[in-house]
C-alpha cells in the first residue's frame, strides 16, 4: 500500500485486514516499537524518523523480510514498505525465493494540502495504535474510543518533518510506483472523501483485479 505520509495507508489496512485476515505489516509501526523499547536499531531509527528522513535501507529490508518470514503462508498486506526502489528489489528477491506472489499494490492519492490536514490532526493510541483525527472525534478527547488507551501526537507530526516526508515520498518512493506500474499490478485509488468512501473504492479495484 502506497501513498504519501498521511494518505490514509494505516486507516485503510486496519479495515481490510479486518475484512481479509490479511497480517498488516507497517514497517513505520515496527520501527516505532522499536524506537519505544530502546534497542540499538531503534537508537539509530529515531534520528531518521524524527528528521522525516527514510531509516537505511539496509536496516529496513531486514526487519521487513524477517517479518514476512515469521508470518509464513499467511496473506499480508505491507504498509510503507518497499519506499525505494533497493528495497522493492530486496523485497522481489525475497518474495520469489519463497514462490510467494505480489497480487496487487495500490497507491493511494491525496492533494498536498489534504496531506498536511490530516497529519497536522493525527492522533494515535499508544496501546493498541488506532488511528485518529481530531476533527472526528469529541473535542477535548483524551483517550482511545476502543481501549481506553493514551492519545497522542506522533513525534514526526510537525510542520518540519511533514515537509521533509513529502519531499522524500516525491523523490526516492514515487520512483518505486514506475516501477509496478511497468509490472501491470498497480491500481491507483482517489482517497479524498471519507474512509468508509475510499474503503468502497478500495474493495471495487481489489475485486475487480482478481476477477
Ligand atoms: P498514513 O498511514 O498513510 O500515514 P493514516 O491512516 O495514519 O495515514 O491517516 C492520517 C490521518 O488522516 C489520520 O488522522 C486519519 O484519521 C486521517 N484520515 C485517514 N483517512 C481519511 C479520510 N478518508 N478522510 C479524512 N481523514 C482521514
Ligand atoms: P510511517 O509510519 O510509514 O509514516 O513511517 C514513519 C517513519 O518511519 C518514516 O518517515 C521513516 O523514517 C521510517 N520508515 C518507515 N518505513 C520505512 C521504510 N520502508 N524505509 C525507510 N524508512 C521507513
Amino acid at each position: 500500500m502506497f501513498g504519501p505520509p498521511g494518505a490514509g495507508k494505516g486507516t485503510q489496512a486496519e479495515l481490510i485486514e479486518k475484512k481479509f485476515g490479511a497480517v498488516h505489516i507497517s514497517t513505520g509501526d515496527i520501527l516505532r516499537e522499536a524506537v519505544a523499547n530502546g534497542t540499538e536499531i531503534g537508537k539509530l531509527a529515531k534520528s531518521y524518523m524524527d528528521r522525516g528522513e527514510l531509516v537505511p535501507d539496509e536496516v529496513v529490508i531486514d526487519i521487513a523480510i524477517a517479518k514476512l518470514q515469521e508470518i509464513g503462508d499467511s496473506g499480508f498486506l505491507l504498509d510503507g514498505f518497499p519506499r525505494t526502489v533497493a528495497q522493492a528489489e530486496a523485497l522481489d528477491k525475497a518474495l520469489s525465493a519463497s514462490g510467494i506472489p505480489l497480487d496487487t499494490v495500490i497507491s493511494l492519492n491525496v492533494p498536498e494540502e489534504e496531506i498536511v490536514r490530516r497529519l497536522s490532526g493525527r492522533r494515535v493510541c499508544t496501546e493498541c495504535g488506532a488511528i485518529y483525527h481530531i476533527d472526528s472525534i469529541p473535542d477535548g478527547t483524551l483517550n482511545c474510543l476502543l481501549c481506553g488507551g493514551k492519545l497522542i501526537q506522533r513525534a514526526d507530526d510537525n510542520p518540519e518533518s511533514i515537509r521533509n516526508r513529502l519531499r522524500v515520498y516525491d523523490e526516492q518512493t514515487s520512483p518505486v510506483l514506475d516501477y509496478y506500474r511497468g509490472r501491470g499490478i498497480l491500481v491507483e485509488i482517489n482517497a479524498v472523501g471519507t474512509v468508509e468512501e475510499v474503503f468502497c473504492r478500495l474493495m471495487e479495484a481489489l475485486c475487480s483485479d482478481k476477477a
